[in-house]
């Protein structure tokens, strides 16, 4: 290994700091200049650690420096203990893992819920009754009742039924909406409230569910939802209050994102209230983490106003705009070419027309806008390649890199157009591991080819990884566990074909993820002028039995130099 002087290696660091990665950002308020010529020595050096950089020319290293939150060296720890100076920080890693931090590129960290709202994600019916009950006795008559972080398929003694709502809280209208996003559970004053009975027929983008008896059984799908949203009594927050609560709720998801060693995660949705709360976290010095934008209701204000893809700096960037064109892998509604097992005449459920994509994306891809179009099955994800196929035909674009959010079920075709139109797929990560009760209801068959990250990287697709948060688990060594082993927690495997090795798995969780903002250059790996995220791990899933790489303890998290979670003595 050569070795540097410490002069050397700050040449060598001072010309990287001010250099192309540094000019893609702006300053951050509250945060000292960087890349100060004069620079004399770094302001942390890690030393003694098992370092995956994620980065071909040197994949292992022992040790590296950190100024100005950026890494300005990497190298050997007698290399690096050269450079430390009398203000230098030194963690030793006594031999620890590390890696650069973990990147979620579809989640929906809120936080407001998980302090305020009525968690139901229980395992009983009682139990789910037990918590709306209470809820429902301090809740003023003609406001409804919310539940939030139900799974259907994990009530032992399910399926819950409209008629549980009703023993349970009987007067105000209740809404429990599963963790998934796209469906959610009403009871019978709700359904009242909105004018809809046993006979009231289906939406083409939406379902009211029956029963066997042929009554509402209380689940509502997708579209078909919208029925409820103008019907009873919802807000009792004064608007500073509802302000403030967006915010302590960004504070504390980004407490629990980072203790999981993610330090950058795309929002796949924001409105603008979520704007307003990353602006107030930020401004408040509680952000964690550092976050990529992708929104919806405040798109056409921002087009209008000249802003796209990209504004921002590196901790608030404003992505693409979301879109959602079918329905949902973990609530079983998305639209496939072929039907559910043992549902013959169930495809899913489409909730954009292929006129409405093309338009949408046109719009996007016309003013220099990402697009993130939610597309599960493989019908819909046909549809979105039409539309990403067309614009770039007509507007070609060198480096576009449309998203296909989700893009759960492939085949070798769609395959094919995802790499030609450099499209980026962001399939979730911890699914096959958390939710293995419900893939019987895809088959074994369609299992090898959905949240394919395999066959993404086999056609050379730098694909990244994804959440989904609520509906999938966030953290990241789960998902480097479900993406390795394609076992769910019972150890039953789901299209082992699909799996990956850990250093693939390591390049899906960062520089991928890094890629799918176009922010490959400024982090995703630990390289010399990158964005000093990293994390420490207390065992190295290279070495572990790969069914326990979930067990492994995160002990440190840092995002641009700065420590965000620790549990380092
Ligand atoms: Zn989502």
């Amino acid at each position: 290994m050569s070795s540097y002087t410490r002069k050397e290696f700050l040449r060598f660091g001072a010309m990287a700091v001010s250099g192309t990665a540094f000019a893609a950002g702006f300053e951050i308020e509250g945060q000292e200049a960087a890349g100060n010529d004069d620079a004399r020595e770094p302001d942390l050096v890690l030393l003694n650690g098992r370092v995956y950089t994620v980065e071909a020319e040197t994949p292992l290293v022992e040790a590296f420096a950190i100024k100005g939150g950026r890494f300005i060296a990497a190298g050997s720890t007698d290399d690096i203990r050269n450079l430390v100076g009398a203000d230098t920080d030194v963690i030793d890693a006594e031999g620890m893992t590390v890696t650069p931090g973990f990147i979620d590129t579809h989640c929906h960290p809120s936080g407001v819920n998980e302090l305020y709202g009525v968690n139901t994600n229980l395992r009983t019916v009682a139990d789910i009754q037990a918590a709306l009950r209470e809820k429902a006795m301090e809740t003023p008559p003609g406001y409804w009742v919310s539940g939030f972080m139900f799974d259907d398929t994990k009530v032992i003694d399910g399926p819950l039924h409209r008629t549980h709502l009703d023993v349970a809280v009987p007067d105000h209208p209740v809404n429990v909406a599963h963790r998934g996003g796209h469906t959610n559970w009403y009871n019978s004053t709700a359904f009242q409230l909105a004018g809809i009975t046993r006979d009231t027929p289906d939406p083409p983008d939406g379902r009211f569910a029956r029963d066997a008896d042929g009554n509402l059984s209380g689940m509502v799908a997708e579209n078909a939802r919208q029925v409820f949203s103008t019907v009873g009594r919802r807000d009792q927050l004064a608007a500073t209050e509802r302000r403030d609560r967006a915010r302590e709720g960004m504070a504390h998801i980004s407490t629990l994102l980072t203790a999981t060693g993610l330090t950058s995660v795309h929002d796949a949705g924001a409105s603008r209230d979520k704007l307003v709360a990353y602006q107030d976290a930020f401004r408040a010095g509680e952000l964690r983490h550092r976050a990529y934008l992708m929104v919806r209701g405040p798109f056409d204000d921002l087009r209008n106003a000249g802003i796209s893809t990209g504004f921002g700096n590196e901790w608030l960037r404003i992505g693409g705009v979301k879109y959602i064109a079918d329905g949902s892998a973990s609530e079983r509604t998305m639209r496939m070419s072929t039907a559910f097992e043992g549902k013959p005449d169930d495809f899913g459920i489409s909730t954009m027309s292929q006129q409405e994509i093309h338009e949408v994306v046109e719009e996007a891809h016309r003013h220099n806008w990402q697009i993130g179009v939610h597309a599960n099955g493989d019908v819909t994800i046909d549809m979105v390649l039409n539309a990403y196929e067309r614009v770039l035909d007509r507007w070609p674009h060198p480096d576009r890199r449309h998203r296909i959010e989700h893009c759960s079920l492939v085949n070798p075709r769609l395959l094919q157009r995802i790499k030609d139109t450099g499209s980026i797929p962001t399939p979730f990560w911890t699914y096959v591991h958390f939710h293995g009760e419900k893939w019987p209801e895809y088959g074994a068959e369609k299992m090898e080819w959905m949240f394919a990250h395999r066959s993404f990287l086999d056609f050379g697709i730098p694909v990244p990884g994804a959440s989904d948060y609520t509906p999938g688990p966030f953290e990241p060594l789960m998902a480097i566990q479900s993406m390795v082993t394609r076992k769910d927690f019972d150890g039953r495997v789901w299209g082992g074909s699909q799996r990956i090795t850990v250093d693939q798995a390591l390049r899906v969780a960062t520089i991928h993820g890094a890629r799918a903002s176009y922010e490959e250059r400024v982090k995703g790996s630990i390289a010399v002028g990158k964005l000093a995220d990293f994390v420490i791990l207390d065992r190295d899933p290279h070495e572990v039995n790969p069914d326990e790489i979930k067990d492994i303890k995160v002990m440190h998290t840092m995002v641009g130099g700065r420590t965000t979670y620790s549990r380092l003595s």
